[in-house]
């Protein structure tokens, strides 16, 4: 099953993403969280996108593509992944296209997760006293937020036009967002025959 999560920064996603991955054994592919491993392992990558990632930007395409095109590539993604935190821009997304095409390998859904920009804030802040993540200050995540509305919101759009988007009610509690997933999981292998 190939799965990508889509929405904004305390929307819950890399949450469901983790419960999805030990759910349905694909692994969980986050873009932050590899950056994040790169940066404490100080790495050359790790050294070059640690001050990108403090700052709320986003890390430049040729390195997040490349990242991801390997990482797809190794033996655990074969039956499957769920990827979280890309693509987040539009040319992002026609990367990620043509890497599929390439394997010959689909999206089977898009999980969206809607939520207000209240609620999503609220919990960024819960999060930031919980985490300390370095870049949950009040600056880096009112720009990854702007960028979210910027840049990510238009790869929804595309992926809505394609009618892979199952849009999510993300303001609900962790269960119940976890078993609507499921249901629209379930929903999917139906349609598939499976
Ligand atoms: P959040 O969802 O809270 O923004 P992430 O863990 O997904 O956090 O991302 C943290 C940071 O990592 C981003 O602000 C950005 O700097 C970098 N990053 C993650 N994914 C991408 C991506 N697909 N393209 C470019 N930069 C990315």
């Amino acid at each position: 099953m190939n799965l990508l999560v889509l929405g904004p920064q305390g929307s819950g996603k890399g949450t469901q993403a983790k419960r999805i991955s030990a759910a349905h054994r694909i692994p969980h592919v986050s873009t932050g969280d590899m950056f994040r491993t790169a940066i404490a392992a100080g790495s050359e990558l790790g050294r070059r996108v640690e001050p990108i990632l403090a700052s709320g930007e986003l890390v430049p395409d040729d390195l997040t593509v490349a990242l991801i095109r390997e990482r797809l590539a190794a033996p655990d993604a074969a039956e499957g992944f769920v990827l979280d935190g890309f693509p987040r821009n539009l040319a992002q997304a026609e990367a990620l296209d043509a890497m599929l095409e390439a394997i010959g390998r689909t999206l089977d859904a898009v999980l969206f997760f809607d939520l207000s920009d209240e609620v999503a804030i609220e919990r960024i802040h819960g999060r930031a006293i919980e985490e300390g993540r370095e870049d949950d200050t009040p600056e880096a995540v009112a720009r990854r937020l702007a960028i979210y509305h910027e840049q990510t919101e238009p790869v929804v759009e595309r992926y809505r036009a394609t009618g892979k988007l199952v849009p999510l009610h993300a303001e609900r509690t962790v269960e119940q967002v976890s078993t609507e997933i499921e249901d629209a999981l379930d929903l999917l292998g139906e349609g598939a025959g499976a």
